[in-house]
């Protein structure tokens, strides 16, 4: 799947029932339900929005299946879950428990970040509004969501529009979303893969492959996991390496 690059037409979803509006900002954020989990947060983001100031800490919230101490050695920066907001800290300024998910490294990092990345950026560029609607897939009595949907639509002239899902998974990780225990996926307990991934051209290569100079560290990541995975997440080898 082809996920972070399909543009389709967005129909600007109404509000979910229970919503409201946070009084500190334009966010629409969801009440938690009786599993603590949190839904659908939307808002209409612009230059107002942008916060100027850090964000505060949250370590303090623990949403839904968070395990604050499962750490696996090969993902970045060690920890499978992270705090994630469903409307990005530097979109809209809103530290509130309602505003947090259980996400893995891998969904915050390299899924959710490059996007909320591009908003900002048309938001700065331009100075229009974005409405933007980040919804959870949790399912049945699940704690830890199956992905997010993110919708983006700018107000004025239309030119940024996007739908997309994107999966809540972390390469080489198994997860039970029923409670948010995990284990290491079978395929890496023989042998572990090792790959750089490119998740601008969405293409992986062999770390020995000449090519893997020329990725900018920003969209550059060593992957240990399996290669079905890979091609799982929408990731192609490269045709020079043929990994
Ligand atoms: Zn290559």
């Amino acid at each position: 799947m082809k996920f972070a690059k399909i543009l389709i037409p967005l129909i600007v979803s109404v509000l979910a029932l229970g919503a409201r509006v946070s009084p500190a900002s334009d966010c629409s954020l969801s009440n938690l339900d009786s599993l603590g989990r949190a839904g659908t947060a939307s808002a209409v983001l612009g230059p107002e929005t942008i916060p100027d100031k850090d964000r505060s800490p949250i370590s303090m919230f623990y949403p839904s299946g968070f395990r604050p101490n499962v750490k696996y050695d090969f993902i970045d920066g060690k920890y499978l879950y992270n705090r994630c907001h469903l409307i990005a800290f530097q979109l809209c300024g809103v530290d509130d428990e309602r505003n947090l998910f259980t996400g893995t490294r891998y969904l915050n990092t390299h899924l959710m970040l490059p996007i909320e990345n591009e908003v900002r950026g048309y938001i700065e560029e331009t100075g229009h509004h974005v409405r933007y609607t980040v919804t959870p897939d949790f399912r049945d009595g699940e704690s830890v969501c199956r992905g997010v949907t993110i919708e983006a639509y700018s107000v004025e002239d239309g030119n940024l529009k996007l739908a997309v899902y994107l999966k809540n998974v972390q390469p080489g990780v198994m997860i039970d979303y029923r409670t948010g225990n995990s284990s290491q996926a079978p395929t890496q307990m023989g042998k572990v893969e090792v790959y750089v991934l490119n998740s601008h051209t969405m293409k992986f290569h062999r770390p020995s492959c000449r090519a893997v100079n020329d990725i900018k560290q920003s969209n550059r990541d060593d992957y240990y996991g399996s290669r079905d995975d890979l091609l799982d997440m929408g990731y192609a080898p490269c045709k020079i390496c043929g990994p």
